[in-house]
């Protein structure tokens, strides 16, 4: 299918496939987050480093098709140095993209515009998404950790 996307948008996907910046494992990570997609066996799993109130840095493992990997190195690649409410924005503008609705030029989605002509395949939108929901759901999950009542011990030590 890739054969089918445009010269300029195959070679930045083919680039990310085969030379990601961003594969590896991030040990000190806060959120590690996976999923699958087994419609086409593609997995990945993404780490994230906070800093800051800031996404700091963005490693990710996977196997699978050549969409689904250079979509999570763009994904990885586009949220550094994001704040998780910059992230967010991120990933509503690829699902809306993967909708056929035109990004908002505000947004910098950096190569993941690379992305635009898969939608005219549904059923590799999936194996582009499978990036943006697991990133989504770890993040969803971090603020929920973030906000929910502690059940460690204080650090006062209690009577
Ligand atoms: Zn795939």
């Amino acid at each position: 299918m890739i054969e089918q996307l445009d010269e300029l948008y195959r070679e930045v996907i083919l680039e990310h496939f085969k030379h990601s910046a961003h594969s590896g494992e991030l040990p000190e990570a806060q959120i590690r987050t996976r999923g699958d997609n087994p419609l086409c066996g593609d997995e990945v799993v993404f780490y994230l480093k906070m800093g800051n109130g800031r996404i700091d840095r963005v490693r990710f493992q996977g196997k699978g098709c050549a969409i689904s990997q250079a979509a999570s190195s763009m994904l990885a690649a586009a949220l550094e140095g994001k704040t998780t409410g910059e992230a967010r924005q991120v990933i509503d503008t690829m699902k809306a993209l993967m909708q056929g609705e035109e990004p908002d030029d505000a947004i910098d989605l950096g190569d993941l515009e690379a992305l635009a002509g898969v939608r005219k395949f549904p059923v590799r939108v999936k194996c582009a998404a499978l990036s943006w929901n697991v990133v989504e759901q770890g993040l969803k999950d971090f603020s929920t950790q973030q906000t929910a009542p502690s059940t460690q011990a204080t650090e006062e030590p209690s009577q």
